[in-house]
């Protein structure tokens, strides 16, 4: 069935009760070959990204609910080992390399997906939070959704653009703003928008990156931003906007923040015409916006949500001509505790990534 030897049991992190904290089982049974269903393929994982969104589903703060016991991650790279028995057509073969991604799975018929809005599918199944996720040694995923990784990019280079990457490309892509106009981009040295810098510079955009300290100051910089502004530091976002852009204002926000606040100002800052790509969840905030503002000054609000199978296609092939790269320091599953408690603090500058492999 498999030319691969594999184990019955693995190494996964594991969340028992929502707002639980997150411990490795290393006794996890794994799925084995003959027991995947038409169009299911095992994955033996290389690396994870680990995203706020993890973190999010594992303390509980979203108006949406995990299934329990909830094995994170949905920025996965590995290997296919086996692809149920009796699947045709597969785009992908046992032995390839691929990225395990939030929408791991959906129905590719429906209205939603028809329309290319495939994160919208009724029937999704979400890597990490309704179905198991990317923290573990074997994944079950979709052979249908998973996407291919240009050889040239290494697995842990690969990980974060499968969420991180394919989220920010498909905001900037949707964000109505043209090659040397501004994008402000607030949550910048964070994992989603450290990825957004340079997207946005790939795409011949003008770089505005708010974030707070000088780790993230120096990595926005580093990565092409043409200014920083410090949240914590300024007293006047709005004005300073305006002064970096003849007194215009920014053609597009898109706002990766966790956070309702780094959304307040973002109407006063864009420039008529603008556009506000919400992309940061936050389980409870509002978008504080002037109607009568919003309205006057031509604004367009748009909600983000992660990226289709071309969207996923399209942002890894960008960073397989070097268009972008994911700044990030490499972990074992044991510290990813730590570090939730990290993404909590917004101490993360770009991403972490846990490595996965395992010898043979
Ligand atoms: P992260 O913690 O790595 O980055 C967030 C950054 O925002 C941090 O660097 C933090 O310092 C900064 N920040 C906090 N308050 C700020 C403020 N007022 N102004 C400017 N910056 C501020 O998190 P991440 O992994 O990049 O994820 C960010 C958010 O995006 C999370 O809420 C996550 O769930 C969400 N997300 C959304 C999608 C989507 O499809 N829309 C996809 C993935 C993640
Ligand atoms: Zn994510």
């Amino acid at each position: 069935m498999s030319q691969y030897n594999i184990p019955k049991t693995q190494s996964v992190a594991i969340v028992d009760k929502i707002g639980g904290t997150v411990h490795v089982n290393p006794q996890h049974p794994v799925r084995q070959p003959e027991d995947l269903a038409l169009g299911e393929c095992l994955v033996k994982m290389h690396c994870t990204g680990v995203c706020h969104t993890d973190f999010h589903a594992a303390s509980g703060d979203w108006p949406l609910t995990a299934n329990l016991p909830l094995i994170g991650g949905h920025e996965g790279v590995g290997e296919i080992v086996a692809i149920g028995k009796g699947t045709v057509d597969s785009p992908v073969k046992v032995g390839e390399r691929v990225g395990i991604k939030w929408l791991a799975y959906s129905c590719l018929d429906c209205e939603m997906c028809l329309k290319g809005l495939e994160q919208n599918c009724v029937k999704a199944k979400l890597s990490g939070f309704t179905v198991d996720g990317t923290f573990a040694e074997y994944v079950v995923s979709w052979v249908q959704h998973v996407t291919p990784i240009p050889d040239n990019l290494d697995s842990l280079e690969a990980a974060s653009i499968l969420c991180a990457g394919v989220t920010v490309y498909r905001a900037l892509k949707y964000s109505q703003t043209n090659a040397s106009e501004w994008v402000v981009l607030p949550g910048a040295g964070g994992g989603l928008g450290h990825m957004a810098i340079q997207y946005a510079k790939f795409m011949g955009k003008r770089v505005i990156a708010i974030d707070t300290g000088k780790e993230k100051k120096e990595l926005c910089k580093k990565l092409g931003a043409d200014h920083w502004i410090d949240f914590k530091e300024s007293k006047d976002i709005v004005k300073e906007i305006k002064d970096l852009t003849d007194g215009l204002g920014a053609n597009s926000a898109i706002i990766t923040a966790a956070t309702g606040a780094a959304y307040s100002q973002a109407v006063d800052y864009l420039q008529c015409g603008g556009t506000l790509m919400a992309v940061g969840l936050p389980g409870e905030a509002t978008i504080d916006a002037s109607i009568f503002f919003t309205v006057y000054k031509s604004i367009t609000i748009i909600g983000s949500y992660v990226g289709n199978r071309q969207d996923a296609k399209e942002a890894m092939r960008i960073a397989s001509v070097g268009g972008v790269k994911c700044h990030y320091a490499k972990h074992p599953l044991s510290d990813i505790k730590e570090v939730y408690e990290e993404l909590k603090e917004g101490k993360i500058a770009g991403r972490v990534v846990v490595e996965l492999k395992k010898k043979d």
